[in-house]
């Protein structure tokens, strides 16, 4: 799969529908993940005898009544899809990628699916690669919305139109166009060669705090001084507003407008982040004398817990003094790096370019001489230096720790512990899931009893449909 996401400009109405769409869209959502709640909070306590499953559908018109009048006011299609996306998402929590569908607030990331029936597209004529998308429909009209596309792209039957922190994105996936080989045989090719040949052909990478990656043979990358700057800067301007939104009243204007303040400046940090990784990563995958990128594995999750409270043994219930501030800066610098994302943009353009990343262990890869070996603490004198204390090696610690780990790595490659990875996948299930049907493989109801009950449109009491059977939709709940 390929993802494209572009940006869009929409004026201050288009704006204002597109956040109507999206806000009914996510109230029929959330209306499914109450409704489901229901259901099987129900089920445990009282219907589990009339045998009927739990519908997993994409109805919506019982949310369709007079306390919901919005809900007429934007095409049915939006409706359906938020639907669709909750069946979806319920899709993937049986093919074990995710936990149930949860509420989605209104705050963070907030977009629209739109499918074929909303939306055309068409190139602009004499601009490269400039396209018109016409949303809505003649009954409830957006208008064109513009935008550039930064690369070529296939027409997609769907996609998303998302608003995170001030900015409009349009976004959908495709099918890839060109053949990616799999890791496993890409290393399979790679077992082939001899190892001086495969050393040569692997780039080691440290991933440090001060230097966020070091390469083997000495590159550096690091955001450039301008953006250093302007995030010391961002940084100081976020302390600001953090203080006043802290002061502001719960649910007031201004408060909304400093959370948005607060919002814009990790925006540009997440902005400089992966603008370095996607560029360092092409940079380094272009380079056609490499064929492995070797890192170390590293537990980001784990290396950035909280720091430990520490009992004092002598008065209970006192607490020792544990450094939790000095951990918490740690953190948050390692976290800053961006070490994941760029590992997973550097696998991904590998993988296009027929190369491989591999993840070696991490132990020791700072105290090891990559010319000899020999591992000791005393081998960094300082934070900057290595000096071997067996054959006097000298060399910056964070290039002779990337050599280390490149040698790990083109040994990991001989040794074939190159394993792909099975593909999770998930796809759409027509029926609902009921006692009296195949489950997918591998999937056991968390709840015993969570099969067991009925929908029954409208207003009807849920207590009747105990006693009879519902008119014309029980039909197709069954089948
Ligand atoms: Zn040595």
């Amino acid at each position: 799969m390929d993802g494209f996401r572009f940006r869009c400009y929409p004026t201050e109405a288009q704006a204002q529908t597109l956040r109507q769409w999206i806000g009914c869209q996510r109230f029929i959502y959330n209306a499914k993940v109450g409704e489901d709640r229901y259901f099987r909070r129900f089920a445990k306590s009282a219907l589990q005898l009339t045998g009927t499953p739990i519908p997993i559908d994409q109805c919506y018109a019982q949310f369709k009544t007079e306390q919901t009048p919005f809900l007429a006011e934007v095409p049915g299609v939006i409706l359906r899809n938020g639907a669709v996306r909750w069946k979806q998402a319920y899709g993937r929590y049986f093919a074990g990628l995710g936990g149930r569908p949860t509420i989605k607030t209104r705050h963070g990331r907030q977009s629209v699916w739109i499918t074929r029936e909303l939306f055309e597209l068409e190139p602009i004529e004499d601009a490269p690669r400039a396209y018109r998308l016409r949303i809505g429909t003649r009954k409830f009209p957006v208008g064109e919305l513009a935008f550039t596309a930064h690369r070529d792209f296939e027409p997609p039957a769907s996609l998303h139109i998302s608003l995170e922190a001030g900015r409009w994105h349009v976004s959908f996936s495709n099918e890839t166009a060109t053949e990616i080989l799999s890791e496993k045989a890409i290393a399979e090719r790679l077992q082939q060669l001899p190892i001086e040949q495969l050393e040569a052909a692997t780039l080691g990478l440290d991933r440090g705090v001060a230097t966020p990656v070091m390469t083997s043979d000495g590159q550096r990358i690091v955001a450039s001084p301008v953006q250093q700057q302007r995030l010391a800067q961002k940084e100081r301007r976020r302390k600001r507003w953090q203080r006043k939104l802290a002061r502001r009243c719960k649910g007031g204007k201004n408060r909304a407008k400093a959370r948005e303040q607060v919002a814009r400046t990790y925006r540009y940090a997440s902005d400089v982040r992966r603008d370095l990784a996607h560029k360092a990563a092409r940079i380094l995958v272009d380079e056609p004398r490499h064929q492995v990128y070797a890192l170390e594995a590293l537990q980001v999750q784990q290396m950035t817990k909280r720091a430990k409270a520490k009992p004092d043994p002598e008065r209970p219930g006192h607490y020792l003094p544990n450094n939790a501030k000095a951990k918490s800066g740690l953190n948050k610098s390692i976290l800053a790096s961006g070490w994941g994302q760029f590992k997973t943009i550097l696998r991904n353009k590998a993988a296009r370019a027929g190369k491989l990343v591999v993840e070696v262990p991490a132990a020791y890869s700072s105290q090891e001489c990559a010319r000899c070996g020999h591992i000791h603490p005393d081998n960094r004198p300082s934070q900057a230096r290595f000096v071997c204390q067996a054959c006097g090696h000298q060399a910056h610690a964070d290039i002779n720790a990337a050599q280390v780990i490149a040698a790990r790595g083109a040994r990991w490659v001989a040794d074939g512990h190159v394993v792909a990875k099975p593909k999770k996948r998930c796809a759409l299930r027509r029926t609902t899931v009921g006692p009296g049907e195949a489950e997918p493989a591998g999937f056991t109801p968390r709840t015993p009893v969570e099969n067991a009950i009925r929908r029954c449109r409208g207003n009807t009491s849920a207590h009747r449909s105990m006693k009879q059977e519902p008119p014309a939709t029980s039909q197709r709940l069954s089948r």
